[in-house]
């Protein structure tokens, strides 16, 4: 399997392979860049068609994570991680191995909850392992980050909102969200309470029946959700939604939600932008749970936390204004102020590698 010349390599400072037959245990770490301090990014478990496509998963998913930190003004770095399987693997033995892994990166990599695992799961890895975050509460952590990403994805659609229609009007919105999960369910729940109108759809007929029955979402069936006439659509499913044959079908005014690697390549981007569709650059949109989750390392606190999050909509404004300002489509104006932070900040890892224990995280109780 090509690693150097996959197409999704991009100058990642390190991938590693991880297996323990004894449970199950087959994962990739990919470490894309700690120049602003040590990669955080969640684990994800997935049921992977090749390993292949598994290493594509996580090479570009740790490269979105440094831009994330990025652009989110964090002292962190990219990184993320995939365990290949079913959830049905799940066990102690399979987390806590992960987590002895982990350990011997000596802190450049630090885990957290993503697809398919779980505060639980993650607590399993803290047992191993400091350089865990997303931990439950009774252990100084943050707990489940889904609620923040979707506070953070609200704060970001009101500022969208805001540039295409003038205000943000909540209740005269209607909301088009594909994936009702953790993260999307929570979105539902915040646009409801602002009287939006919203649909839903998920390939789990529970989770739609869930958002239907608690918040008075409707229902719409697969992939109709694409053709609907709604002022945002919102993917909080996984990556590439937007893609080629989707694009067309496409009626909304805004594309912001949280899932991660939404666009299925930037030339999709930039196709929204041309058709006139507004896209929330998605890693600075979904930000809200690893700007939670982070501040795990200097002391977690909730208030500091959501008013953090809050930030999102700053950031957002500041790509539109950016985008605008340079002409480019926003996915490429986000980019851009990432890039221009991490070269101005300069390389960090050199001098945190040199200190024999790079940080440490303070788990204070006192911020509950
Ligand atoms: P989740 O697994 O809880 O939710 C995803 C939902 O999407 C599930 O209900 C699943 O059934 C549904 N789904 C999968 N494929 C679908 C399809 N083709 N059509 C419709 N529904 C489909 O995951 P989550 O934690 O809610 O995360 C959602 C997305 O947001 C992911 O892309 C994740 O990487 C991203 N994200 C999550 C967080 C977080 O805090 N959880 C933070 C940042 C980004």
């Amino acid at each position: 399997m090509a690693v150097f010349s996959n197409p999704f390599f991009s100058n990642h400072e390190e991938v590693v392979f991880v297996q323990d037959a004894s449970v199950g245990l087959k994962a990739i770490i990919a470490i894309h860049n700690t120049q602003l301090g040590p990669a955080l990014g969640g684990l994800r478990l997935w049921p992977y068609a090749s390993e292949e496509e598994a290493l594509t998963d996580v090479l570009r998913l740790s490269r979105g994570m440094t831009y994330k930190a990025a652009i989110s003004g964090l002292n962190l770095g990219g990184g993320k991680s995939v365990i290949i399987g079913s959830p049905a693997i799940k066990s102690e033995a399979l987390f806590r191995s992960f987590g002895r892994f982990l350990q011997g990166l000596g802190g450049r990599y630090i885990t957290a909850e993503d697809v398919n695992t779980n505060v639980d799961d993650i607590e399993f890895i803290y047992q191993e392992t400091g350089y865990a975050v997303g931990i439950h509460p009774e252990h100084g952590g943050s707990g489940d980050p889904s609620p923040y990403t979707a506070q953070g994805v609200f704060h970001g659609l009101r500022a969208a909102l805001e540039k295409t229609f003038g205000q943000a009007d909540w209740a005269k919105r209607s909301f088009a969200i594909e994936g009702v999960g953790n993260v999307g369910f929570h979105l539902a729940r915040l646009l409801r309470q602002e009287k939006a109108k919203v649909f839903v759809t998920d390939i789990d007929p529970d989770r739609v029946q869930r958002a239907v029955d608690q918040f008075g979402c409707e229902a719409v069936s697969g992939t109709a959700i694409y053709d609907l006439k709604v002022d945002v659509f919102a993917p909080c499913a996984l990556g590439s939604s937007i893609n080629p044959e989707t694009l067309p079908r496409l009626k909304c005014r805004i594309v912001g939600g949280s899932a991660n690697n939404q666009l299925a390549t930037p030339e999709c981007g930039s196709e929204l932008d041309r058709r006139g569709i507004l896209y929330t650059p998605d890693y600075a949109l979904n930000a809200g749970g690893l700007i939670n989750v982070a501040l795990e390392i200097e002391g977690y606190h909730r208030e500091l936390a959501e008013r953090r999050v809050a930030s999102i909509y700053d950031i957002i404004r500041r790509i539109f204004t950016f985008a605008e300002k340079q002409g480019l489509p926003t996915w490429q104006a986000a980019d851009k102020i990432a890039e221009q932070r991490l070269a101005a900040l300069g390389p960090a890892h050199l001098r945190y590698l040199e200190q024999g224990r790079p940080w440490h995280i303070h788990r204070g109780r006192a911020g509950h």
